[in-house]
């Protein structure tokens, strides 16, 4: 297979409005940043771009929830997943973003071109309005009954059920997702991407021709499309939020999002050329150039059939070469949910295991669902780390150090003379090198992250039939041999553990004193002179306990529990607190001597309630619900040993508890029959 001049890799972009979770790492990013490293250690040319989709309805969706505009909503997320990528050694060459300029001219400029060419088809129609809200229901606006699975939360655009893709009209019983109403149907014009006429020029054709390159996943999904029929798809919508459409007198009309975030790839890749004064052109229109689209399974009818319909009819681009998707990842054996809060999100993660990130590149590579849904369960991680990385890897790199250190000061020892198990051990250490260029050049993320810990088996296998610590008095010369080996396999691993585990390799360059190596130094014999001065003996990897493990999965189900209790109605529970905490409150049985309103406020109610050790003053914030007439005379639980506060000019002396529903309506907690004034709450 020739070699392409250049490579262009990109990550699907990931909405702006949540937080990433293992789930999306492992099904687009991660692969994608493995393959890229890859590349770059072999010296080939190649710009790997990303960013965030800040258009679309699930965006101004949440800004509406929030109460914000959607330019805060995809701001704030914009930064989350980009810190969150950078602290998990993702590293894009650009992390752009859809609201930019720069891609509003863009995706304007392609729209257009494809409008004056004539490519698009022009259509009249009724849809779904909402006269309430004075809007069209687009996509996910829209939710309804699914005709496919009877799921009766489906979108308009898609069932998150069963993953049929689905247009408003096929729903059953569709309603507003803003007002609830049921919409009305209005008039309104749109233009349409003719993706059956595609199909039969040359789309199928296309994905034909990739039937044995692409992964089994990737073409099955294509072909049960083009099985079913291609029809027209509509990329404008009626809407505010996203690229307004550049032709005609098109008053709140934007590009769909689907349209207009692919292009996202192209407007990153100006601003990166642009920046570093490189040509974007070569990488998108050259045939020279690979393309390659790393994505989840969702994105494949978009990424395989529908951008590159609009990168061949715009006619100057360059086709995907291969779209290696992913299948879904779950956690602990259940689907990962943002909605149900059942993930491991990137941020917590970072900021709980700042040392362990390559413990979940690792763990996350080793269980990639390329070929169906797998699983990610701490006790898995537990175990990769414990008994390969640290067991393994960790324990050959330390060895090898430690001896080095011992019996020839820090220096690469020279190499005596070989014996047949050096030079096979030699020759297994170059077929993994081989093994692992085939499994990454054919995108098997899951047979490669195991080939490359290979490389440290190899060598902790090595040092343990060798049993150099038990030679040296009689033969110094074979253990200077068998060190020598060693540190070279050792070399070896910095460079084939760098595309999994990049913060490792770089850990390990800094033990063995060396800088970044050419991938092609992998499995050789010389990497490192003799005479070579190494650095300390550290530890690579610490172990991960089993109470880890147990506060992870108790930690999950907590906030799984929560979320739970939260759609009930009911407050999440507060931390625990000491019995002695507890019996610092002093809490009273006290009568409500007298109450008036608090003159100006709408809330508040001022009494003088009887405690059994004295009478005091209270302001409560009961006004709204209850009169004077109705408290007066009350027993109620009050709090007496608060510092008083003042509140609105009146000093308040305790206060008054009260259950407060969902809803935010209070009730006294009175005694059950009448008690002593001063009666102890305990
Ligand atoms: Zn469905």
């Amino acid at each position: 297979m020739k070699e392409p001049g250049r490579y262009l890799v990109t990550a699907a972009l990931p909405y702006a409005n949540g937080p990433l979770h293992i789930g999306h790492i492992a099904g687009a990013y991660l692969p994608a940043d493995i393959y890229v490293r890859y590349l770059r250690l072999k010296g080939r040319d190649v710009a790997f771009i990303c960013g965030s989709d800040e258009h679309g309805v699930p965006i101004t969706l949440r800004a509406r929830k929030e109460g914000i505009s959607p330019q805060k909503i995809v701001d704030k997320y914009h930064a989350i997943n980009k810190k969150g990528f950078e602290d998990l050694g993702i590293e894009f060459d650009i992390y752009h973003r859809t609201s930019a300029p720069l891609h509003h001219k863009t995706a304007s400029d392609f729209f257009r071109k494809l409008y004056e060419d004539g490519e698009f088809i022009e259509k009249e129609e009724e849809q779904f309005f909402d006269e309430q809200e004075n809007q069209f229901l687009a996509d996910r606006y829209i939710v309804g009954t699914c005709p496919s699975c009877g799921y009766d939360q489906a979108y308009g655009d898609q069932c998150e059920q069963c993953g049929t893709s689905l247009s408003p009209k096929e729903l059953i019983n569709p309603v507003s997702a803003l007002s609830g109403n049921k919409p009305q149907l209005r008039k309104t014009k749109h233009w349409y991407l003719p993706l059956d006429r595609y199909q039969e020029e040359w789309l199928e054709e296309w994905i034909d021709s990739h039937q044995n390159d692409w992964k089994a996943n990737v073409y099955g999904q294509c072909k049960s499309w083009l099985n079913q029929k291609l029809h027209p798809r509509a990329v404008t919508r009626d809407l505010e939020w996203g690229v307004p459409v550049p032709v005609e007198d098109t008053d709140s009309k934007v590009l769909y999002v689907w349209f207009d975030a692919p292009i996202g790839y192209i407007s990153a890749t100006r601003a990166w050329a642009e920046e570093k004064g490189k040509d974007w052109e070569k990488y998108w229109k050259d045939e020279d150039t690979s393309m390659i689209h790393f994505i989840g399974k969702d994105n494949i009818v978009f990424h395989c059939l529908i951008f590159p319909s609009m990168l061949k009819a715009h006619g100057e681009y360059i086709l995907p070469d291969n779209v290696p998707a992913n299948e879904f990842l779950n956690l602990e054996g259940d689907k990962l949910s943002t909605s149900r809060n059942w993930a491991v999100w990137v941020n917590e993660f970072v900021e709980q295991f700042p040392d362990k990130i390559d413990v979940l590149r690792y763990t996350l590579a080793a269980n990639f669902p390329e070929q169906k849904d797998n699983d990610f369960t701490w006790k898995d991680f537990q175990n990769r780390n414990n008994n390969e990385l640290v067991a393994v890897m960790g324990n050959f790199i330390n060895r090898a150090l430690v001896l080095t250190k011992k019996y020839f000061n820090r220096q690469v020892p020279e190499v005596k003379e070989l014996t047949d198990y050096d030079r096979v051990t030699l020759e297994r250490a170059r077929a993994i090198k081989n093994d692992l260029e085939d499994r990454i050049e054919h995108y098997k993320f899951r047979e490669a992250v195991k080939i490359a810990m290979d490389m440290g088996r190899l060598g902790n296998k090595y040092l343990a039939d060798t049993e150099p610590w038990s030679l040296y008095e009689k033969d110094p010369g074979r253990v200077a041999t068998v060190l020598n080996l060693s540190l070279q396999l050792a070399a070896s691993i910095s460079i084939v553990i760098e595309p999994f585990l990049p913060f490792t390799a770089e850990k390990l360059r800094k033990f063995l004193n060396i800088s970044k190596l050419d991938w092609g130094l992998a499995g050789q014999s010389n990497i490192l002179e003799a005479g070579h001065e190494v650095n300390k003996p550290q530890h690579l990897f610490q172990k991960v306990e089993d109470q880890v493990v147990e506060q992870q999965v108790e930690k999950l189900q907590e906030a799984r529990r929560k979320k739970e209790q939260q759609e009930r109605g009911v407050e999440p529970a507060k931390e625990n607190i000491s019995f002695d905490d507890f019996t610092r409150l002093d809490i009273r049985v006290g009568e409500i001597l007298e109450a008036e309103k608090v003159p100006k406020t709408r809330k508040l109610m001022k009494l003088k309630v009887d405690t059994g050790l004295d009478t005091r003053t209270v302001v409560a914030g009961i006004a709204e619900q209850f009169s004077p007439e109705e408290v007066r005379g009350r027993q109620v639980s009050i709090a007496v040993n608060l510092d008083p506060r003042r509140i609105k000019g009146i000093e308040s002396q305790g206060m008054i508890l009260m259950a407060e529903d969902a809803e935010g309506r209070l009730t006294f907690l009175s005694p059950g029959t009448k008690t002593q004034r001063g009666a102890v709450v305990k």
